[in-house]
């Protein structure tokens, strides 16, 4: 998979918070949080197929509305992430409207809901449009450490902060893109073929290195071996470009779990997305509301080992003066 991924804020930082993931030659886009979102072009809404609330203060969930107005009608499933309470949250929300119309609508608006709780038990549940948006296929299932969505290209992580209440803070990782070098198979007098797709799945099954995988050459069998071990194959034929990981926290505070959680879930990010809420002049306050201060959000960023960081989800007791959390975030995150 190219590497794609195009993240940018919804919003000046003193706004709601939200960032726009672009998956730019899926032509589709992934939205973390669902404040208001106004200023994303018509073309931008109609592109978003994913989106994960963190949680439910306005804020972050009020723009439910405006993302369903410019869907509706629409052959498109909508898939929707969030902490315990999605689910119903999501029916409330389409139940306040009266749906006598929906039959005469073109295309059938599926909202596909996922959320999950504290100890990882996930549960979904879908609302057609078809069916005036009832709630059905509801499931659960245990969450293998956090993962709330995956596909072939990407997955995304959870895990639950502290916020007063749960807070989701989310993680979207590319997968390993593995290139083989055909110049190289043919010097080797390998065939390309289906052994090749087997061969980079044993890769990202993460095989020993002495396992043999079954090859195909191109001219002649006769003599030679039927497999090659993984790990020669590997040296000689590929290279792995590691995925890129965008984390995405906020709303949290800088205890000692929330602390230790972050960490582990942004740990080396190519980018980390972090509330910067106060000043750390004002800490007692961060404290006292669940929110981090920028000072903090730069150790944070440090400590995770995180490429890049930028901060955002200002007070607005600040605006005007945009540049302070920048500068003491970044003066934490480089002299630790
Ligand atoms: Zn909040």
């Amino acid at each position: 998979m190219p590497r794609h991924f195009d993240p940018t804020l919804v919003n000046d930082p003193f706004d709601d918070p939200g960032l726009y993931v672009d998956l730019v030659f899926e032509r589709r886009a992934l939205l973390f949080d669902l404040g208001d979102i106004a200023r994303l072009s018509p073309r931008k809404i109609l592109r978003i197929s994913d989106v994960f609330v963190t949680h439910r203060h306005m804020d972050h969930f009020a723009g439910f509305d405006q993302l369903l107005r410019r869907v509706l009608g629409r052959e498109k499933m909508l898939g929707l992430y969030g902490p315990a309470g999605t689910i119903d949250a999501v029916e409330h929300k389409l139940k306040a409207h009266t749906w006598n119309l929906i039959d005469e609508y073109g295309g059938n608006l599926v909202c596909s809901v996922t959320e999950i709780d504290e100890a990882g038990r996930q549960t979904s549940a879908k609302f057609c449009g078809r069916t005036r948006f009832e709630r059905s296929n509801v499931e659960t299932q245990q969450a293998d450490d956090g993962l709330l969505h995956k596909e072939p290209g990407f997955q995304v992580r959870a895990t639950t902060l502290d916020h007063g209440v749960p807070v989701l803070a989310l993680a979207l990782e590319e997968r390993a893109q593995i290139d083989v070098w055909r110049n190289k198979v043919d010097a080797m007098g390998l065939a390309v073929g289906p052994w090749l797709r087997r061969f980079k799945e044993a890769i990202l099954r993460g095989v020993d290195d002495d396992v043999l995988v079954d090859i195909g050459w191109a001219v002649g069998q006769l003599g030679r071996p039927t497999a090659l071990p993984l790990g020669l194959l590997k040296r000689e034929i590929m290279q792995i470009t590691s995925g890129r990981k965008i984390v995405y926290v906020v709303d949290c505070s800088f205890s000692d779990a929330n602390r230790e959680k972050i960490i582990r879930l942004a740990r080396d990010a190519d980018i980390l997305f972090i509330e910067a809420t106060f000043l750390d002049a004002d800490a007692a306050i961060a404290q006292q509301r669940h929110h981090l201060t920028a000072c903090q959000a730069g150790t944070l960023a440090r400590l995770a080992g995180a490429k890049r960081f930028v901060t955002f989800h200002y007070s607005p007791r600040y605006k005007g003066q945009g540049q302070r959390p920048i500068l003491e975030a970044q003066k934490a995150f480089l002299n630790g």
